[in-house]
This record gives structure tokens, sequence and C-alpha cells, in this order.
């Protein structure tokens, strides 16, 4: 893992036609019944932070278990072109009797990387998240804020090249949730994986996300797909833009259309 920032800003690259992740016709319907999704054509790559917003039961969370490999389609060509994909979970599911440290470890563990290497990376991906410090903390001592930084650290000691985010800064207080937003903007910029992520946060989406999809209710189809022009990092003060808010506004119609 680098660790080192380089001086200017990087634009995301869009020279590659190569793409981690296709998604083309793609339909979920449950053996209950419930179509899920409904006719998904979704393309990332890297490089590409791709926001995904919708209706709470239009099938965001159906469309990362796809991508994941956690479950099937039901029609449709889903292509995952990816080395390691990583999955964070809205809660940061850390092992209580084991420290940050151990806990980002266990990954390197279970793929029975060697003890000293995989203790390096740990201690990288911890460095990554600004957790240098707290290595030998257990996760009942740290704040709601740290411990999802573990669980991030622990999603990209793999160095993924897809990377997967279920909302995972719902639970956290309004402070601590933009801290972190632009904490993964800066984790992004430097490692460039393609990102899909799900929140329920507009101007989340938008200040992430180079893309914004906004999905209808069920069956979930795709009604808008908003790209954001800005180059990585991205200062704070950017959700006072005007033109910030002209892109939440659109979103915010888009969804209002659709739900
Ligand atoms: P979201 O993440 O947008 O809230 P989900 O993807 O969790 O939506 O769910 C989409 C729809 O599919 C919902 O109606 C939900 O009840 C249904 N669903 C999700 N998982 C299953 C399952 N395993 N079996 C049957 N229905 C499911």
């Amino acid at each position: 893992m680098t660790l080192t920032e380089p001086s200017a800003p990087t634009a995301v690259p869009r020279a590659t036609s190569f793409r981690t992740l296709r998604m083309s016709g793609v339909t979920k319907r449950f053996s209950t019944g419930t179509v899920a999704l409904d006719g998904i054509d979704l393309e990332i790559g890297p490089g590409d932070f791709v926001s995904v917003v919708g209706p709470s039961g239009c099938g965001k969370s159906t469309l990362l278990r796809l991508a994941s490999g956690l479950d099937t389609v039901s029609s449709g060509v889903l292509t995952v072109s990816s080395r390691s994909t990583s999955y964070v979970f809205q809660e940061a599911t850390l092992l209580e009797w084991r420290t940050a440290l151990k806990n980002v470890e266990l990954t390197g563990e279970l793929r029975k990387v060697d003890a000293g290497h995989r203790r390096r990376l740990a201690r990288e991906a911890l460095e990554l998240v600004g957790l240098t410090g707290f290595e030998n903390q257990y996760p009942r001592e740290l704040s709601g804020g740290m411990r999802m930084r573990v669980s991030i650290a622990r999603a990209l000691v793999t160095e993924p090249d897809l990377a997967l985010f279920d909302e995972p800064f719902g639970a956290l207080d309004e402070i601590t949730r933009l801290r972190m937003q632009t904490e993964l903007q800066r984790i992004f910029r430097l490692k460039q994986f393609a990102g899909l992520f799900i929140t329920h946060s507009v101007s989340e989406a938008v200040y992430l996300a180079n893309r914004v999809i906004v999905m209808s209710g069920r069956p979930g189809r795709i009604v808008a797909d908003i790209r954001i022009p800005w180059a990585y990092p991205r200062p704070a003060e950017l959700r006072y833009d005007p033109e910030f808010a002209a892109l939440t506004g659109e979103v915010s119609a888009a969804l209002g259309e659709h739900s």
C-alpha cells in the first residue's frame, strides 16, 4: 500500500474503456415474487465513485449484494472484473475482543498472509484512515466515527479494485458524518478504486461521487444518472457552492418525481 499523496489535485481518469462492474438489463426477482430490480444498466470503472439514491425498498441493497456476488441476477448480464471486492456495511461490525489492529488484520489472517506482512498492511490501512496511535484500542474504547474508520481500513487493506458501501455513515452524528465524507473522498483520490456507495443523503451522494444514480420506487429502475463535475480532493466548503445546491436540487427533483 503506497501512502504518498500526489501534490496536485487528481482528475478522475477517463481514458480507459475497462469497466470493473457491468450490468446490462439486470433484473432481480425473489422467490417470493417480489421484483426488486428491473432492467438495470450500469457500468463502473476505476476512478468512478457512483452514489446510489432511491426510496426505501427500491433495491439499493439488492444491487450491492449482486455486485458483491452474495446474490445472483434473475436475468440480464452482470460482469465483475475485480481481483478483490470489499464491502462496508452500515454498522462497523468489528470483533469486540480484538484490537483495532487485530480487526484490520483479520482479512489477512483468513487469507493466510504472513503475520509480519499482514501487520504492516494493517498498520498502513489504519494510518490511511487517520488512526495511527489507536492500533491497540478495543472497539468499545473508540467513538462511532473511529469504529467506522476501522471498518473502512479493514475493507481497504486488501487494496480492492471494487469497493461497495451500504450506507456506512447512516448511523453517525452529522458532524462525524461530514468529516467521514471528507476522509473517504481523500482516500478515494489516493486509491482510485471503483466505488459504489448507497446513501439516503442527497448532499452526501453529490459530495462524494462523480456520478449519482437515482432509482425509482420498486421495482428499482435507474431514472437519472447525473454527472458530478468536480475533481478530487473536494473541499468541505464545496457544499456551500451554488452549483452544489443546483446539483442536489437536480437529484432531489429526480427522486421526488419517481418515488
Ligand atoms: P433498499 O436497500 O433500497 O431499501 P432492498 O434491496 O433491501 O431495498 O429491497 C428491495 C425489495 O426486495 C424490498 O421490497 C425487499 O422487501 C425485497 N427483498 C430484499 N431481499 C429479499 C429477499 N431475500 N427475499 C425476498 N424479498 C427481498
